[in-house]
């Protein structure tokens, strides 16, 4: 059972080609019928505007295919929405060592909002700027660091 999870675990979020679904927190579950052998994969989406979605459940198929599930049924909730504090630790340290600064925790028990700080990913610095609201793809803010001059990705929260 651990092996199938596993294997749709292992596909990688086609915009965030570091990090896997499971890291990024939008694999709810992976359950096997057990009569007759359906493999029902249930994901949440992350951000609205993400055209990843598709592609996401076109190779979470090819995946199961490869490992020998055919009958794959690949359902979504939207129910609770994802967060990217869904992000796993292993998901987090990924982004930051391919250049792209994690998101900031959006629930913290502290009711004034707070401006959080980005570190450029590069050298830790967290004197950095947005330069633009949409990255490489609309997921992704463009940031500059101010220490080291140079431009990063940042995850929005969300
Ligand atoms: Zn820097």
């Amino acid at each position: 059972m651990t092996t199938i999870r596993a294997t749709v675990a292992a596909v990688v979020d086609p915009e965030i080609r570091v990090i896997t679904i499971d890291e990024l927190g939008i694999l709810r579950s992976v359950e096997e019928d057990p009569t007759n052998g359906r493999v029902v994969v249930t994901i949440t989406p992350t951000y609205t505007g993400c055209p990843a979605m598709d592609v996401i459940q076109a190779d979470i198929r090819r995946a199961l295919a490869a490992a020998g599930y055919l009958e794959v049924e690949v359902r979504t909730v939207y129910t609770p929405p994802w967060s990217t504090d869904w992000i796993t630790d292993a998901g987090r340290a990924k982004l930051a060592s391919a250049g792209i600064a994690p998101p900031s925790p959006v629930r913290h028990p502290d009711p004034v909002p707070l401006t959080l700080t980005v570190r450029c990913p590069r050298c830790g610095s967290p004197e950095t700027e947005q330069v633009s609201r949409f990255g490489s793809t609309a997921c992704k803010a463009l940031r500059r660091c101010r220490s080291c001059s140079e431009p990063f990705d940042h995850l929005k929260a969300l």
